[in-house]
């Protein structure tokens, strides 16, 4: 048996219009003779009345002390309606197909609601299902603990259910459906210019996704890697082949393409800087303001550490909360708001002189000042003021002539 796995995102299935789009791609791989496990995310986005953000404005989410256990149970309904839909409207275009929820799927994770992550998937129940059936439509995002409680796997999640069936399943590829063509060079909403890139290796786009490259969960791409199975991310919308993802970019014997100094420009928003003032006989004090932040569960980035300084990001959703917490230790706290995160990632980059000074020099010359940065061996980071943050992502676009990518890979492969 020849089996897929695709999933489809909150846009691909927001609308029954939409859905016929959905039931076309099915339908075509369904002629080619593969049997199916549909991954779908909950119908739209907000204000649609069953997307996440939505379920979780019904309980004034994140205002008020819910139980994290409960929003679980109140998230799940959107992937559970959105299986539910999609199959039945499969069945009125005569294709042969049933819904399972994640926990009927066999989809096992820990306990850690809202953020759990997959134990193990028990697929006995979908291959059953497919004897009877040429398509298995499973609600993404949710599964449930060893003793029965319904989770979910963090926002974005339903690309790992799908990578987590298709490894357990061993399918022939993973496809995830959007609404863009493929994994371009940067944010297609935000440059213009934005290039799809026809194959990129496991590695390269899980450093993109990272960085808030949001078109696919880094969490799928490492199973898949794990896996070794090839991940495609394709359009609902055109028959184009979208971006194949696989262990290497060479598929000929001989051939070696050298790896991209920058594959993508990726970023996140929401950021805020604290500068939190430390007295320098004070030793504990560096490790008492990061302890906090732990013990509280908030995540820290751009860390830079000082005798007299702790300077360092959170997510702005969290700001208010890690500066009340440091007020009550004691610490003098400066907050800088509305901050972005830009990335420049490529594997080609190790050991290549020139790469942040190209950064500077094009952020410099539009007039965007870096508040701070990092560096990996493969990527370097800027904190900038958000209302830069288009035209900043456009100046490294440029820099590294991400515009030009195509035509300069069809040069190197001929
Ligand atoms: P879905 O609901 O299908 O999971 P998402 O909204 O999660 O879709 O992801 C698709 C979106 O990701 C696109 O609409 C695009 O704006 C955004 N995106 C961010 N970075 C990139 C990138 N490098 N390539 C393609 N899309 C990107
Ligand atoms: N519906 C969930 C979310 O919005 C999961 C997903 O779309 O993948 O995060
Ligand atoms: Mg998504």
């Amino acid at each position: 048996m020849r089996l897929l796995i695709q999933k489809f995102g909150g846009t691909s299935v927001q609308t029954k219009e939409n859905r016929v789009h959905v039931i076309q791609q099915i339908k075509r791989a369904l002629a080619k003779d593969y049997k199916l496990v549909v991954v779908v995310s909950a119908l739209g986005r907000n204000p649609d009345p069953y997307a996440t953000d939505t379920l979780l404005k019904m309980v004034d989410h994140p205002t008020t002390n819910n139980s994290k256990r409960e929003l679980d149970m109140l998230m799940s309904c959107g992937e559970t309606i959105a299986s539910v839909v999609l199959s039945n409207e499969l069945r009125q275009h005569q294709v042969s197909a049933t819904a399972l929820s994640g926990a009927q799927a066999g989809l096992i994770t820990n306990e850690n609601y809202n953020e759990a992550k997959i134990k193990q998937v028990k697929p006995d129940r979908i291959k059953h299902e497919l004897k009877n059936h040429d398509v298995v439509v499973v609600a993404g995002f949710q599964g449930r603990t060893e003793s029965g409680d319904i989770t979910t796997i963090g926002r974005g999640g339903s690309d790992t259910s799908a990578a987590a069936f298709g490894a357990s399943l061993q399918a022939e590829c993973i496809e995830i459906f959007t609404d863009v063509e493929g994994i371009m060079t940067a944010d297609p909403r935000v440059v213009d210019s934005a290039q799809r890139i026809d194959v990129v290796t496991y590695t390269e786009i899980c450093n993109l996704a990272y960085q808030g490259a949001k078109v696919i969960h880094p969490r799928a791409v490492e199973i898949a890697m794990q896996a070794k199975i090839p991940l495609r991310i394709r359009s609902t919308y055109s028959n184009n082949e979208g971006t194949l993802i696989t262990s290497s970019r060479v598929d000929k014997i001989g051939i070696d393409i050298p790896d991209r100094l920058v594959t993508g420009i990726a970023h996140i928003d929401s950021i805020t800087q604290l500068n939190v003032t430390v007295n320098e006989d004070d030793l504990e004090a560096q490790a008492t303001i990061f302890k906090t932040m732990a013990e509280a569960d908030i995540s820290v980035d751009f860390i830079n550490i000082s005798p007299t300084n702790a300077i360092y990001t959170v997510p702005s959703i969290v700001a208010d909360k890690a500066t009340l917490l440091l007020k009550e230790k004691g610490f003098a706290v400066s907050v800088r708001n509305n901050c972005a995160k830009v990335s420049a990632v490529g594997a080609g980059m190790t050991g290549i002189p020139g790469v942040a000074a190209k950064i500077a020099d094009a952020l410099v010359k539009n007039s965007v000042q870096i508040l701070q940065s990092a560096d990996s061996h493969t990527t370097i980071w800027v904190l900038i003021d958000e209302k830069h943050l288009k035209s900043a992502i456009n100046a490294l676009h440029e820099a590294f002539e991400l515009n030009k990518i195509t035509e300069r890979e069809k040069e190197t492969t001929q």
